[in-house]
């Protein structure tokens, strides 16, 4: 069998969290359930109605862009994409083709084409009415005109990890921008992705595209894995047996988990791109809202930012950098620990708890004096277990439950001594575990067992 090289090129389109729609002032709201209330002329397609640019849809895009190192366009127009479809009353859609908002960059190590500005069309229910004794398809136009950032990546991821991988991470970055909901569940992000499969010898600039087929509404990160995978392998299959692959798009059967074909794939010129004359051409450069400096200087700490701080500052284990970054409510109970503590060698332990101990957040100044109280041998790792449990179930004082509650080690180094001597005159010869053993049965189990071997370690 000779060896395939696969190539996979993202497209993923995301709805912007903005107050408005992105021609009109129809609110823009994604948990709106009433269908077709959130509406006005311009986003139905009514004719004679004109579009306004959204101003903060496009602010959005240029942080996104500035964020993934992209070039940010001097020069930017809005164009029609004619086609016909139920949920595009008006024929066309208003996208972006030769200029984009957002020419190249890089997310992940995945090199970006472009990020442009669109609007989303209106849903289409297929089948929802049972009431209607036909086929029958509802249109809900809530959705029509909401602004749709579109990122394309260039052909050059290799597996189906690396494709979900890239998505995770644009998720993470569009939460952090606070630009976007970002969840695929509610189709505010939607990916597809271009798959090929190529056997062929590699050409002077090292590449080998196979035939492209496009994979559309893969609406979670397992999705487009599995999606991805399954048409590799398809793909491959038909080479195998000598066959040509079809240039086409395909969508995903959730239940069956494979591929179908959906429809052929236009070419881009029969969409008629050309330039909305209702809009007017943008000069970024010139607009001071958009001054890249100022929506640098305005951005907050990005993703890769934050583990690298995470390292840096903390040294922390990465799985756990890894659920601070993706969970940052948890990032600032840990940040605000380390800052009452003041010391950067119990963070991992401050972390050990809060990863493995916290279901519900408890106050920063309590788990900080649960960590003192540990690193001081005043109590046990159990005992601390156990008092953050009690806290998270009816709250209070650390040192009030460890008191209430019996936790409190004994770590008097005077006192165990004596003990630790009474248990060796009664076993003269006996292991020092079994020693450490004896003496924490004479105290209960109060006693901190480190110092308590520590101290028959001296004494022996
Ligand atoms: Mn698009």
């Amino acid at each position: 069998m000779s060896d395939y090289l696969p190539t996979i090129g993202l497209e993923i389109h995301v709805e912007l969290a903005t107050q408005t729609k992105m021609f009109c002032s129809s609110k823009n709201d994604s948990n709106e359930k009433r269908p077709n209330v959130n509406i006005c002329p311009v986003c139905l397609g009514y004719p004679g109605t004109l579009p306004v640019i959204n101003q903060e849809a496009v602010r959005s895009v240029l942080r996104v862009g500035l964020a993934v190192d992209g070039e940010v366009a001097d020069y930017t127009e809005f164009d029609r994409k004619n086609y016909f479809y139920p949920d595009i009353p008006k024929g066309y859609q208003i996208s972006q083709y030769k200029n984009p908002l957002v020419s190249g960059g890089e997310l992940m190590g995945v090199k970006l084409t472009r990020i442009h500005l669109e609007e989303d069309t209106a849903k289409s229910l297929h089948n929802e009415n049972s009431k209607l004794k036909i086929e029958n398809s509802l249109l809900d136009f809530n959705r029509a005109g909401v602004p749709l950032m579109e990122l394309v990546t260039e052909p050059v991821i290799k597996t189906a990890t690396e494709a979900s991988d890239f998505a995770r991470e644009l998720q993470l970055l569009l939460k952090y921008l606070n630009v976007s909901g970002a969840n695929m569940e509610k189709g505010e992000m939607r990916v597809e992705a271009n798959i090929s499969v190529s056997n062929q010898q590699p050409t002077t600039n090292n590449q080998r595209l196979g035939t492209k087929v496009e994979v559309k509404n893969l609406n979670s990160f397992k999705v487009v894995e599995k999606a991805i995978k399954f048409e590799m392998k398809r793909q491959i299959e038909i080479l195998e047996q000598g066959e040509r692959v079809v240039q086409e798009t395909r969508g995903w059967d959730e239940k069956k988990e494979v591929t179908f074909p959906q429809r052929l794939k236009e070419s881009a010129h029969d969409y008629r791109y050309f330039p909305d004359p209702d809009l007017p051409e943008l000069f970024v450069a010139e607009i001071p809202d958009f001054a890249p400096e100022a929506l640098r200087r305005a951005m907050p700490e990005l993703p890769w930012e934050k583990r690298e701080r995470y390292k840096r500052d903390f040294r922390l284990k990465e799985g756990d950098i890894e659920i601070y970054v993706r969970q940052p409510e948890w990032g600032r109970l840990l940040e605000e620990v380390a800052e009452i503590l003041g010391n950067r060698d119990l963070v991992q332990l401050t972390s050990n708890y809060i990863t493995s101990d916290l279901k519900t957040p408890v106050s920063a100044r309590s788990l900080a004096e649960v960590v003192k109280m540990i690193s001081a041998g005043e109590i046990s790792s159990r005992g601390a277990k156990d008092i953050l449990k009690i806290i998270q179930e009816k709250g209070g004082e650390p040192r009030a439950i460890a008191n209430e509650q019996n936790l409190i080690q004994e770590s008097n180094k005077e006192v165990l001594e004596k003990i630790a001597k009474e248990v060796l005159r009664e076993n003269p010869g006996a292991p020092i575990d079994f020693l450490v053993g004896q003496a924490m049965k004479a105290t209960k189990g109060n006693a901190n067992p480190q110092v308590l071997k520590e101290i028959f370690i001296k004494i022996l």
